[in-house]
């Protein structure tokens, strides 16, 4: 299986023909955002407002999703927007608000770098960075932040192959940055009766090739707030590490993704969804975990 996949050596580039993101044995890697550890025994959510929108706003949503039993909060400051008139995101002031939020709630921050004049300025605010889908194959942005070695969340593009998106992965690593954490958000097929689709078979195909931890987004992967949960648990129960889902005080007055945000009650159901043992239940023997 690794073979198939596995970047060959081409001549000239220091290439050993040996991929660094591929599995090795059980070998399984934990990367540690602030003092969570991803990939470890228990499923870790991330969540937050798809764009920080104003201090009440994300302040208000750290601390209903800690209070739920959110790990890490997110939140967007760098909207990467299909139409240029839409919200573009708050910039360096939603760094700051999302930083507050953090800290006030206790939680360590994941937001989203959309361009290389921006590493250092989110470095210096978050303790996750994340590569957006449209972004999973900007190589420029990949190699400066593989010199960050801060942990990246890198998501998969949304018409990426698994392979294109671990060769993504190996840019990271290779450049110098184990701390990569995969997310898989859903890709574009023939099928539109959703806004993506979520492929949780990519998740346990990757789970087997490569060491490195593998979250679900399930928000962006269908775009609609009634079905979030179940897909939620059935990406744990495949074995995903953990989730990233987008939450709201008033989704329907959100500046960007209402119709996949949940409300504090709905986080609340997702929450008690995940209770119950579900973690890696059909996941390959080997792969299995414990219990939540
Ligand atoms: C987001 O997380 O709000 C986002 C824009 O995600 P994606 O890059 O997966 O579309
Ligand atoms: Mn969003």
């Amino acid at each position: 299986m690794l073979d198939t996949w596995a970047i060959k050596k081409t001549e000239g580039t220091g290439n050993s023909g040996k991929s660094l993101v591929a599995r090795r044995g059980d070998e399984r890697t934990v990367v540690w955002v602030g003092d969570v550890p991803i990939g470890g025994d228990d499923a870790v959510v991330m969540a937050g407002p798809c764009s920080v929108e104003s201090r009440d706003q994300v302040t208000q949503t750290a601390h209903a999703v800690k209070d739920l039993g959110a790990a890490i909060l997110r939140g967007g400051a760098y909207k990467p927007r299909t139409s240029p008139y839409d919200f573009q995101g708050l910039g360096v002031e939603g760094l700051r608000l999302l930083r507050e939020a953090g800290d006030s709630a206790g939680m360590p921050i994941a937001t989203e770098v959309m361009s290389e004049d921006d590493v250092i300025v989110v470095c210096d605010y978050a303790d996750m960075l994340q590569v957006g889908a449209r972004n999973m194959q900007n190589f420029a942005l990949l190699k400066k932040l593989a010199r960050t070695r801060k942990p990246i969340l890198l998501k998969r593009g949304p018409s990426a192959t698994v392979k294109e998106w671990l060769s993504a992965a190996e840019y990271l690593l290779h450049g110098g940055n184990e701390n990569v954490v995969l997310c898989e958000r859903g890709i574009k097929t023939f099928d539109n009766s959703l806004r993506n689709t979520l492929d949780l078979a990519a998740v346990a195909l990757v789970k087997e090739m490569t060491h490195l931890p593998v979250v679900v987004d399930p928000s962006h992967a269908t775009g609609k707030r009634s079905i979030i949960g179940q897909c939620a648990r059935a990406a744990i129960a495949i074995g995903a590490d953990g989730l990233i889902v987008e939450v709201h005080p008033e989704p329907e007055k959100a500046w960007s993704d209402g119709a996949q945000s949940l409300t504090f009650e709905n986080f609340e159901e997702l929450m008690k969804g995940l209770s119950v043992p579900l973690r890696g239940v059909v996941a390959q023997p080997g792969l299995a975990y414990s219990c939540m």
